[in-house]
């Protein structure tokens, strides 16, 4: 399994005839499963919700107010969780996802991430959207999924309601920087 980069992309599909720069557009498509509550999941992915919504009560977010929980499920069968962990100097602080991911590669190095569950929950409103990993934490995921060569499963939702499932952090984050770009 590889994340997609540029020079993966499928051929053209659309070609302009009127611009004499023959511009060039490439369409990219993405697979996300949506669940209408939790009990639709396997009792696996439950239990992984229900350890993610523990460690979301651990959060340190005197700021932002807005608690997030993570938990991984590791091929080992063991569950690495993780909250949001805020500071006075914000850029210091650190979100759930990599909290828990950078604990899982600290402690079971040679081990694969099967899958990650995320919930929030806000001190100010109820949340019923699904709550997707911010940009950085994508980044940081699709790098563990391009090291283990294996997709990660992510599933992600608010406080409450439906749950959303992308069979691999490339599908949350296509075009990823990866480090063939460094060589
Ligand atoms: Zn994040």
């Amino acid at each position: 399994m590889k994340a997609l980069c540029v020079s993966d992309l499928p051929l053209i599909l659309e070609t302009s005839t009127t611009n004499t720069r023959n511009l060039k557009k490439h369409k990219i498509e993405s697979y996300l499963e949506v669940y209408d509550s939790v009990t639709e999941l396997p009792d696996s992915i439950q239990q992984l919700i229900n350890k993610a919504q523990q460690a979301r009560e651990k959060a340190y977010a005197p700021y932002s107010h807005f608690k997030v929980g993570a938990a991984l499920l590791l091929e080992n069968g063991e569950v690495v969780s993780g909250s949001n962990q805020e500071n006075a100097a914000f850029p210091s602080g650190l979100c759930a996802e990599r909290v828990a991911v950078f604990h899982a590669g600290a402690t079971y190095p040679d081990v694969a991430v099967s899958a990650i569950a995320l919930t929030v929950r806000s001190l100010q409103k109820e949340i019923d959207k699904p709550t997707p990993p911010c940009g950085a934490c994508r980044q940081v995921l699709a790098e563990y999924e391009i090291k283990q060569q294996s997709p990660i499963s992510v599933y992600f939702m608010g406080e409450i309601g439906k749950v959303v499932k992308a069979a691999s952090v490339s599908d949350l984050l296509p075009l990823i920087f990866d480090s063939s770009f460094l060589r």
